[in-house]
Order: C-alpha cells, then structure tokens, then sequence
C-alpha cells in the first residue's frame, strides 16, 4: 500500500490555482490561498493528555489566560466575516476544549450568520452528551471527536484524568443523533502506548458512517517531550490495518485535506492518516489559526502571533483590519513540517492548547 500521490500532486495545484471569489482572495509567498480558519476559544481543558498538556507543566499554578484577554463572540464574528470575505470556507472551533467555552452555542448562531462558510468543532467529547444538540440546532455542521483509544486503561492513562471511554462514546453518539455526523475520529498514536489498540478502534467504527484518523504525534510546541522514536509513521499503520481489513487508497475530498484517505475493500467504510511528520503536507496548507486572546499565527509551529486584539480594541475599521489580515497573509513562507530545521530551536514555539491544532 502506498499514499495516492498523484491526487496528493492534484490537491496541491489546486490550492495555488483555486482561489475563491477572484481577486479578493489574497496568496502567500508560497502562491497558497486562504481557505480554512481555526478559531481556539478558550486554552483551558478538562483533560491532560500527555502528549499536549502535560500535568507538570499545566498543573494548579499554570497561569491561563484571563478572560477579559478572551475574544468576546461579537470580535470572534467580525474576524470570522472579514476572513470569509477573503477565501475562508471552513471555520473550526477549538481549544483547548472549546465546549468549556461558556455559551458556545450562542457564538456558533452568530457565525452561522456569515455566508457561504461551513463550521465545524474538534472536542474531546467529553461534554457532547449535553452539547451536541444545542450546537446542532445553532447550526454546527460537523464534528471531531478526539478518541485516542477505545482500551479504557490506555485512555485513561493518556488523557491523564482517568476520564472513561465509554462518556466518549457516548458523546460520539450524541453527535450523530443530533446530525452532527458522520463524525471524525481523530486518534494520536504514540509507540507503545497506544499503537497496540489501533486495529480494536478501526474495528469499532467500520461498517459505520464514522471516519477513524490516525495521527502521528506531532513536535508541536515545547513541553510535551516529543521524541521521533515515538513517532509510528503513518506508513506503518496503513500496513497494520491493511494486514487486518485490506485498504485501497481514496482521493482527497478538496485540495488542501490534510487525511491520506483510504476505503475499505470490502465496502464497510472510510479511515485516514495524518501524516505530518513522515509525508508534511505544506504545500498544500490553506489554513489560518487565531488564538482564544485574538494572535493570527499561519503555522501551527510558530513563535510569534499577529496581535488582531489590539487592532480591534483600538477601534480600527474593517478596511484596516482587512488589511492587516491580507499583509499577514501575504507575507506568510511558512513550511516548517517540510524543513524540520533548526529555525525555531531554543525559540518557545507556540503551545497546541492554545492554538488548537
Ligand atoms: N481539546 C480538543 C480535542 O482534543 O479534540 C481540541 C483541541 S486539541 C489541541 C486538537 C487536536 O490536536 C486533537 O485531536 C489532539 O489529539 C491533537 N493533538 C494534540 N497534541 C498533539 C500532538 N502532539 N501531536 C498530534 N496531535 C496532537
Ligand atoms: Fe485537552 Fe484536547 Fe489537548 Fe487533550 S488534546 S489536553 S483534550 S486540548
Ligand atoms: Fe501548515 Fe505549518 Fe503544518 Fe506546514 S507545518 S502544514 S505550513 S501548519
């Protein structure tokens, strides 16, 4: 089995050449456009997964943000609008745990009132059971539900909060009843802790309109004690599962999808693998990411942030605020998962709980 490189190859001249609405749409360093924007609502969680919140380091005297630092959902819209205005179809609420956000629903009606954008939500799925439907009826289209593995001692043990598998399930459920699905599935993998309980969760959600995703653990900020030999590359989990279901590969769904899709051959459904550390994918990264406080960053390995806040509470108009967005953007070069230099070591790279992935 091998990635479909020829869609990968069509996937990427997409993203140059398919800018959306003409000219408004502006272009990176690298001719890539703008299409997706993550927006983190809040850098707080109920877990502490090992491999982004480590306990050391967010334990009781780790300093959150304040919440007047927090964007209100009136500056999370407008921002929403003025990226919508420039190529963004996709929002994705995150975090943190973005339904720890009080009031979420509230801010998912609000962006449903921008035109033509799909709005989507990764959560742990903790509190789903009781979200899901208010979320749906605001109008969420889609969910992610983070499920690392279905082994409840494993999970237990890599979200660090003996949270159970099966409330996650439920949630799951919840999401589809409410029409939230199918849903994603995203799993982390790490070697030998989770890697030998891959196939139960493959198992558990073929034949089902659900879609399983395997991550490759990622060197995302600097407290996680990310090591390369507990990285199993995506490779080697195509094969795993191949040897169990046999696999045969699917094309990407619209450039810049950042899953290797695959079908199962005996029809009972789809899985994917992210593979940002063993095929990087920047070539195609159309996606924006804002932070709970109001920093754009255009990398999920970045240093440094533009500070929109400011612009907004300084009372700037939307032309100047659109402007600051188009500079931003044009001036963008970043590829950091295809480098895997040394730029940024010794620098404190931004935290995935705070910028959400
Ligand atoms: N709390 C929500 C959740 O867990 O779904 C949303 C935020 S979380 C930062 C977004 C996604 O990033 C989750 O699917 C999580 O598993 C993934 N993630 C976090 N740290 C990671 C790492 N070091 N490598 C790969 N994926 C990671
Ligand atoms: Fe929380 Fe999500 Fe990070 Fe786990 S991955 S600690 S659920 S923000
Ligand atoms: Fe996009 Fe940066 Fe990830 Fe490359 S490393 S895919 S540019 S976020």
């Amino acid at each position: 089995m091998h990635p479909d490189l020829d869609a990968l190859e069509d996937a990427r001249d997409d993203a140059l050449e398919g800018a959306p609405d003409g000219g408004a749409a502006p272009r990176d360093r690298l001719g890539r456009v703008l299409r997706d924007l993550r927006l983190s609502v809040t850098d707080r969680c109920n877990l502490r997964c090992r491999y982004c919140m480590p306990q050391e380091v967010f334990g009781a005297d780790f300093a959150f943000l304040p919440r007047a630092d927090l964007l209100t959902f009136e500056e999370i819209t407008r921002l929403a609008g003025l990226f919508a205005a420039r190529g963004v179809r996709k929002l994705r609420l995150t975090g943190g745990e973005p339904t720890l956000r009080a009031d979420l629903p509230a801010l998912v009606a609000m962006l449903r009132a921008i035109p033509d954008v799909e709005i989507a939500m990764t959560t742990n799925g903790t509190l789903l059971k009781s979200l899901a439907a208010p979320l749906a009826r605001a109008g969420l289209d889609r969910v992610t539900v983070s499920l690392d593995s279905l082994d409840d001692a494993v999970f237990r043990q890599m979200n660090d909060m003996d949270f159970p598998v099966a409330l996650v399930l439920e949630g799951i459920d919840a999401a589809a009843a409410a029409g939230l699905g199918p849903v994603k599935i995203n799993a982390v993998v790490r070697r030998g802790v989770n890697d030998h309980t891959l196939v139960a969760l493959a198992r558990r959600f073929r034949g089902t309109p659900h879609v399983v995703r395997f991550i490759e653990f990622m060197d995302v900020g600097t407290t996680n004690g990310w090591r390369l030999d507990e990285v199993v590359p995506a490779a080697d989990l195509v094969r795993q599962i191949d040897a169990a279901f046999p696999l045969e590969p699917v094309e990407a769904n619209y450039p810049g999808e950042v899953a290797r899709r695959y079908r199962y051959c005996d029809g009972a459904g789809e899985i994917g693998f992210i593979t940002s550390v063993t095929q990087p994918f920047c070539g195609t990264c159309t996606r924006a990411r804002l932070s709970a406080e109001g920093r754009l960053y255009t990398c999920l390995f970045a240093v440094a942030g533009t500070d929109l806040r400011g612009a907004l509470r300084s009372g700037a108009g939307d032309a100047a605020i659109g402007a600051l967005l188009d500079r931003t953007w044009r001036a963008r070069d970043d590829r950091y998962s295809e480098q895997r230099s040394d730029a940024t070591a010794g620098l404190r790279r931004v935290e995935m709980s705070y910028i959400g992935g």
